[in-house]
């Protein structure tokens, strides 16, 4: 398998190969064609397995292929810590090098007032940690979710363990019924399951 047969943009291909990804992995290859197609998708991977790759590349097509006159923000990306965080922007901002595609990072221990004028730009995704995400839709007028067009919940047993349950069911609330939403988790716990029939829409299943 490979990237090619995939029909991605020239551009996400040139960001795969400044990456030094030139074959996807196991998780790629069954869930980019998925995302894609715009459907939802449950995805059971662990952490090392490529999946950040997994939803980022889908979601960077689409921003590119059906553009937005009006700067809105349409991608919401949630990971369990900060350095999670940190590590999907750096692999966000290498994969869209080559597109004006702006990504903003949402994480505590950052003050509030430079995040809160950055997301006052309206970057067009957004990565953040819950807890983070949540003081600014409480706190300032400056952000709200009512334009997320694709939703991803990274590692959401983890962020379940964290105890952010009610964090996740008041963004999920937040963001538009009509949208797309990828979660990953390592394992399918009770809890897990909870929040993929809370969040997800007649989800594509895939597992490596
Ligand atoms: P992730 O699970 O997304 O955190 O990725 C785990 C590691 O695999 C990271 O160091 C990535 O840079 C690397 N990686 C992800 N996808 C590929 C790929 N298609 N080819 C080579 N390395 C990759």
């Amino acid at each position: 398998d490979s990237f090619t047969k995939m029909n991605l943009s020239r551009q996400v291909m040139k960001g795969l190969s400044k990456l030094g990804f030139s074959q996807p992995t196991p998780i790629q290859a069954k869930t980019i064609p998925v995302g894609l197609l715009g459907k939802d998708v449950c995805g059971g991977a662990q952490t090392g397995s490529g999946k950040t790759a997994a939803f980022l590349v889908p979601i960077l097509e689409r921003l590119l292929y059906r553009p937005k006159n009006a700067a809105v923000t349409r991608v919401l990306i949630l990971c369990p810590t900060r350095e999670l965080a940190i590590q999907c922007h750096n692999v966000g901002s290498k994969l869209a090098g080559f597109t004006d595609i702006t990504l903003c990072l949402c994480v505590g221990g950052l003050p509030l007032k430079p995040q809160e004028a950055e997301l006052r730009q309206r970057p067009d995704v957004v990565i953040a940690t819950p807890g983070r995400l949540i003081d600014h839709l409480r706190n300032s007028q400056a952000f709200g979710l009512d334009t997320i067009e694709i939703l991803v919940m990274d590692e959401a047993d983890r962020m379940l363990e964290d105890g952010f349950e009610d964090e996740l069911t008041e963004i999920i609330k937040s963001c538009p019924q009509k949208r797309q939403t990828m979660l990953f988790s390592a394992t399918m716990t009770d809890n897990v399951d909870k929040l993929v029939r809370l969040s997800l829409h007649k989800p594509v299943r895939v597992q490596i």
